[in-house]
């Protein structure tokens, strides 16, 4: 069976790599990252459901992201979730399968509370490893490093202060690593590349330890930002906590993000041990059996899946009105058919209401089959990810780990249903 999926996202290479498991010959087209390669470092089911904030005792079945899904899928009328609920069990499969597939990025995913780079704090079923080494738990000791030379780089004050206001013990220490002329207004990127080199981890590692002893003594992690290594963050860590004497771990992104970067290496590169295709190529159309790509080449395939994301992936594109451009799909916001509906009544009056412009994507059925404009499944065509109607991030907090299994439903079923 040929399979075609379009989208190299996390739920596209997530439904390839599941089919190229269960024996399928896949082929996977993207143009460019999408918003997967922007993640901050989080794997959110279900937003911060279920997941205690700081200070709050933990309840027996807390930080569940099977519970937190069937919560969503209870509360919200045509959310993914609601349409996928007898499949909701396997989201715990879903999750194991990044630290599977993606060893470089991701562990075992664990529910914690993380600093973003404002110094707020965000619950998730899980993060990235090195953001978990980072995760925030009651009675944390934090040193916040910042870089005495650069501190645009980092404002290890502001995170601090946000920290402590939170209720933990965060001070800010300022480190000397950047003193040497040529590395002042690096990218976070450059200096991650940087540290790939353990010199220069172990270089960081000392100065942290020194600011440490100077503006945090008695501090037990070092919270620095996600720039410690794009290729082994994990070892960078380690390597930087061993020389400053103390555990160190990463706060979350900002834009443009070193762990979404990290997180769409790491995706390229199981696509690519496991022998599937990659074709970097803008589709202009998907029609049964057979793509066509902006050169005029075309692919044949038998089954495809659609994982072309949302609006900054491409797969649902505003003009006047939304469409989905690939296969001509007909929208819905989770709970009216968007056809043809100009956009500006969508997007609400109020910044606080959930606006239906945010769930705009294609209809699934209970297999993630595409729907057509009756309601019926299309027989070649199956949908995963942000391109799925019905979710809305913001509002129920279904992120990657949406992704994760709704590509492993998509690329099951695919391979299956032949
Ligand atoms: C700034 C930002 C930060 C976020 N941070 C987090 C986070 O920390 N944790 C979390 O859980 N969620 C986060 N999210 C949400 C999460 O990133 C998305 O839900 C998820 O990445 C969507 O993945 P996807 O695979 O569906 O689509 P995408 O990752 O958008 O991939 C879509 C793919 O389809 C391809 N494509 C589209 N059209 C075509 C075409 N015509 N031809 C060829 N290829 C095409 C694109 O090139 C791309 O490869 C964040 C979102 C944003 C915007």
């Amino acid at each position: 069976m040929r399979l075609l999926v379009a989208g190299g996202g996390l739920a596209g290479s997530v439904a390839a790599l599941v089919a190229r498991e269960a024996g399928a010959e896949v082929r996977l087209v993207r143009a460019a990252p999408g918003a997967s390669a922007l993640s901050l470092g989080l794997v959110e089911v279900a937003g911060e459901r279920f997941i205690p904030s700081l200070g709050e005792p933990a309840p027996r079945g807390v930080g569940d992201p099977l519970a937190a899904a069937r919560q969503v899928a209870a509360l919200t009328p045509g959310h993914p979730y609601r349409t996928l609920q007898a499949s909701l069990e396997r989201i715990p499969e879903a999750l194991g399968l990044l630290p599977r597939w993606f060893p470089a990025v991701f562990g075992p995913m664990v529910p914690g509370r993380f600093a973003t780079p404002l110094g707020t704090v965000r619950r998730a079923a899980g993060a990235q490893r090195s953001q978990a080494a980072g995760a925030l738990v009651d009675g944390s000791r934090l040193a916040l490093v910042g870089f005495r030379d650069d501190p645009a780089l980092f404002d290890a004050g502001l995170v601090a202060a946000g920290l402590a206001e939170a209720g933990l013990d965060a001070r800010a220490a300022w480190c000397d690593f950047l003193d040497r002329r040529e590395l002042v207004g690096r990218s976070p990127f450059e200096l991650a590349a940087l540290l790939d080199r353990p010199e220069e981890a172990r270089r960081l590692g000392e100065s942290v330890g020194r600011a440490i002893a100077r503006d945090a003594a008695g501090a037990t992690l070092a919270l620095l930002p996600p720039i410690a290594g794009i290729e082994r963050p994990v070892e960078t860590l380690e390597r930087i906590g061993a020389a400053a004497g103390l555990r160190a771990g990463e706060t979350l992104g900002w834009l443009p993000s070193v762990p979404g970067f990290r997180l769409q290496r790491a995706l390229d590169a199981a696509l690519r041990q496991a022998g599937v295709e990659l074709v970097e190529a803008e589709l202009r159309r998907l029609e049964p059996g057979r793509a066509l790509l902006e050169s005029e080449r075309t692919l044949d395939f038998d089954r495809a899946v659609l994982a072309t994301g949302r609006f900054i992936g491409g797969g649902v594109r505003r003009g006047e009105a939304f469409v989905e451009p690939l296969v001509g799909l007909p929208l819905w916001d989770g709970r009216v058919a968007l056809a043809a509906q100009l956009i500006e009544p969508l997007l609400g009056d109020s910044p606080e209401a959930p606006a239906a412009a945010f769930r705009a994507g294609v209809r699934i059925d209970q297999r993630c089959r595409a729907l057509d404009g009756d309601g019926r499944p299309l027989g070649w065509l199956w949908a995963a990810g942000s391109v799925v109607g019905g979710a809305d991030q913001g509002a129920d907090g279904a992120g990657l780990g949406l992704c994760a299994f709704t590509g492993l439903l998509a690329g099951r079923d695919a391979v299956a249903a032949s």
